[in-house]
This record gives structure tokens, C-alpha cells and sequence, in this order.
């Protein structure tokens, strides 16, 4: 298939919200363009000993209401546009729980699944070189993404503290969160955005009064999100039917164990051939009879004849900008509910929010603390997002965004633009 410009997207989007809500002009105006977009080329020693260039991005899209935040993208199909997407999602995120960060997005163009683990060590640090002084724990915080992990962030912090200077060495440690335990990250975070996005599944659930014990799933991308949101959701008596990753899609009616897949792709790296499941096309895979749709891989997939195929109840966006325009009326108009990225996936940044509380503190929370803040926040959100969109008979994509943009053009108005 192909997809459209995913900042073309991005675009249409805040176009539709901002309209809805009448937001000032001023405020589309700067909202429409990121404040700065960084492009570096940067050569790496391989493990050959040859060197090769690497091209790598950072797009700051607001920091209004606090601080760049969003994660950093491994993909050989990063392009600057998508970054740039990327980046605004982030800023109407965070101001949609009313988390004080802006919105930012990195990514390197190559695919990592090439690399050795040390070649990435020397790309992931000679990356953190060429961005220097344009990240930093109080003006621009990288976290992980697609093709990235809890490691990479380790290296980024590593190689930011050197620089640091020994006095600013342990105050530079929330220079990226999603880091690991021994690292200084938080309890929870790893699983934070599957767990955010079953939270949303549960609270649909309870406002429609479904059963989720018996119910069906299935995933499309089976990474971090995927696979944390797969497990998780399990528990409820939810039954994953089809999944599917970078490499193909399988399909078992009876049911999928997310535990004992994840194990099986950390061994082999995707879910094909796993025993039990028989190999399904892409177009049987959308078409599948479930009750619930996580669509946790890259942007777009869901076009005009995914959209049509669906026969899902509700869709939860795990992945950032999984849903074209072109297929949203189509999917609203089957009655299927659409819980938009910014608040299905929301769970990442908000438990990346508590790991640079608690690297700002020098605390450490358990992780029972953790998921009770995270509940508690995704719920409160969930309902404002379903109130508003009641209230103001809208989809709730448009719902979510007004309420941040709204937040955030608050902040503008009092401020003014100076000089
Ligand atoms: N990459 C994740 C996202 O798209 C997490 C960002 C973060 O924690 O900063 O939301």
C-alpha cells in the first residue's frame, strides 16, 4: 500500500481540531511548524573497521508548557516528515494529560536488525556526540521508540554525563527516561504504554458494559507495545486471535499465548512460524473477527480498504498515527470506536514523566506507586476525553485534541508572544 506524508496527516488533523474549536490564529500558526528541526550526519566505526555516515534527526515541535520530550526512532524509513509528525503528536500528548513537557522526536535512518550490538553502542554514542547540547534533563528528554530499547537510552545518558562535567554528572541522569532499573529508570515503564492502552480497553469496556473475559484480540506489531499491551490484556480472559509484525501474520481461533510468543520472537525476532498458529495474508489479517484491534506497528496502516475490512468493535491507536484520514469516516461510520494515539499510548511518556520526577529527586518509587498514578491519570483523561466528546458531539480524536490544544492556547494567551 502506499501511505500518505505522515506530517500531511498530522496536519489535517490539527486543521480539523482547530477549526472545531476555534482556536486563535496565532496559536495554529506556531502549532502548524515545529520550533526547530536538526539534521546531522555523523560517521561511525563499523566492526569491520570501515567507516560509514549516518544520517540522524531531532525535531522540536513545542516546549511551551515545559520541556522537548519524545522518544528516539531506529527505522529504515525515518524521514524527516515523519519525525516531524512524530514531534507534534508528542506536544498534544503531553498537554493532553496535562503532563508539563512539550513535544519533540528523534530518529536515525537504518535498520538496527543489521547492526551488531557494539556498532549500535558507537552509532547510538556518536549520535548523542552530534546532538550535544541540544538535549539536555531540563530542555529536550529522548525516550525510546520503534527499533530502540532501555540499552540505547543507557548509552545516550552515558555518553551525554561524560560531557557533563563530574558537578552535573547525577543532575544530567533524567536526560532520558526510559532507561533501565539499574541505570536510574522507573519500575513500570517498560510496560507503561501496553499498560496505558489496557486501561483505555478496560474503561471502554465498563462504559459499554462488554465482557472482556472471553473476548478476542488481535495485534498488528508485536514490540514493546504490542507485546507489553498482548500480555496485560490477557489477564482480563481476553483471547489474542491474530498477530502480525515486520515480517508476516499468524492466526490461531483458539487463541495466541502472548507470554510464551514474546519469548519465541525475543528468540527468533517476529512471530511467523510460531507453533500453533497457521500464516495468514495481510487483507485476512485485517478482515479477522475480533472484538479488539491494537494496531502497535508504524504510521498509516489502516487505509480506505483496511477501514473497510475491520470487523473490530474498537480500535485502541498503540502505535502513533496508525489510522489514515481517508479511513476514519469509514471506520465511525461502522460504529467501531476509535481511542485515538495521543491517548491510547499515552502511558510511555506519562510513566517517562514519573522516571524524571524521580531521577530529579533522587527517589526511587515501587512499583505499586507507579501503576497507581498511571490509573489513575489514564482514567482521568479517558473521561475527559469521552465527556467532551459527548458534550460536543465529536469523534474522539478531535475530543482529545481540543483539550490539549485548548491547554495549550491557554499558556499562549497569558503569555504572549515577546517580544
Ligand atoms: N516513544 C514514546 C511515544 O511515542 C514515548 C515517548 C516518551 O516517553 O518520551 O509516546
Amino acid at each position: 500500500m502506499t501511505k500518505a506524508n505522515p506530517y500531511a496527516v498530522a496536519q489535517q488533523q490539527f486543521e480539523k481540531a482547530a477549526d472545531f474549536c476555534s482556536l486563535p490564529s496565532t496559536v495554529r500558526q506556531i502549532l502548524s511548524q515545529p520550533k526547530n528541526e536538526l539534521i546531522v550526519n555523523f560517521p561511525v566505526k563499523m566492526d569491520s573497521g570501515d567507516y560509514k555516515l549516518f544520517k540522524g534527526y531531532r525535531v522540536q515541535h513545542n516546549n511551551l508548557r515545559g520541556p522537548y520530550k519524545g522518544g528516539i526512532r531506529y527505522h529504515h524509513e525515518v524521514t524527516l516528515d515523519e519525525i516531524k509528525a512524530l514531534a507534534a503528536w508528542m506536544t498534544f500528548k503531553c498537554a493532553l494529560h496535562d503532563i508539563p513537557f512539550g513535544g519533540a522526536k528523534g530518529g536515525i535512518k537504518f535498520n538496527p536488525r543489521d547492526y551488531s550490538p557494539t556498532e549500535l553502542e558507537r552509532i547510538t554514542r556518536r549520535f548523542t556526540h552530534a546532538l550535544g547540547n541540544n538535549i539536555g534533563p531540563e530542555h529536550d528528554i529522548p525516550a525510546p521508540d520503534v527499533g530502540t530499547n532501555g540499552q540505547t537510552m543507557v548509552w545516550m545518558m552515558d555518553t551525554y554525563m561524560a560531557f557533563a562535567g563530574a558537578v552535573s554528572e547525577h543532575t544530567s541522569r533524567g536526560v532520558v527516561t526510559g532507561k533501565t532499573l539499574a541505570a536510574g529508570g522507573s519500575h513500570g515503564r517498560e510496560a507503561a504504554t501496553g499498560q496505558g492502552i489496557v486501561h483505555c480497553i478496560t474503561e471502554w469496556a465498563r462504559d459499554r458494559r462488554f465482557e472482556l473475559n472471553g473476548a478476542t484480540f488481535m495485534v498488528q506489531g508485536f514490540g514493546n507495545v504490542g507485546s507489553h499491551a498482548a500480555k496485560i490484556l490477557a489477564r482480563t480472559g481476553a483471547s489474542m486471535v491474530a498477530v502480525g509484525d515486520w515480517k508476516g501474520y499468524v492466526a490461531n481461533p483458539d487463541g495466541i499465548n502472548p507470554f510464551k510468543l514474546a519469548e519465541y520472537v525475543a528468540r527468533t525476532g517476529s512471530v511467523v512460524d510460531y507453533p500453533g498458529t497457521h500464516a495468514i495474508a495481510r487483507e485476512a489479517f485485517f478482515a479477522t473477527e475480533v472484538d479488539i484491534f491494537i494496531p502497535a506497528a508504524l504510521e498509516l496502516e489502516i487505509g480506505v480498504a483496511e477501514a473497510k475490512a475491520l470487523k473490530a468493535k474498537v480500535i485502541v491507536e498503540g502505535a502513533n498515527g496508525p489510522t489514515d484520514p481517508s479511513a476514519e469516516p469509514i471506520i465511525l461510520e461502522k460504529g467501531i470506536a476509535l481511542i485515538p494515539d495521543i491517548l491510547a499510548n499515552s502511558g510511555g511518556v506519562a510513566v517517562s514523566y514519573y522516571e524524571w520526577l524521580q531521577n530529579k529527586r533522587s527517589e526511587v518509587w515501587d512499583l505499586e506507586e507507579v501503576e497507581e498514578k498511571l490509573a489513575k491519570r489514564m482514567k482521568r483523561t479517558y473521561l475527559a476525553v469521552s465527556e467532551f466528546a459527548t458534550s460536543r458531539k465529536c469523534d474522539w480524536r478531535t475530543a482529545a485534541m481540543c483539550i490539549s490544544i485548548g491547554r495549550i492556547a491557554k499558556a499562549y494567551g497569558e503569555r504572549g508572544i515577546f517580544p
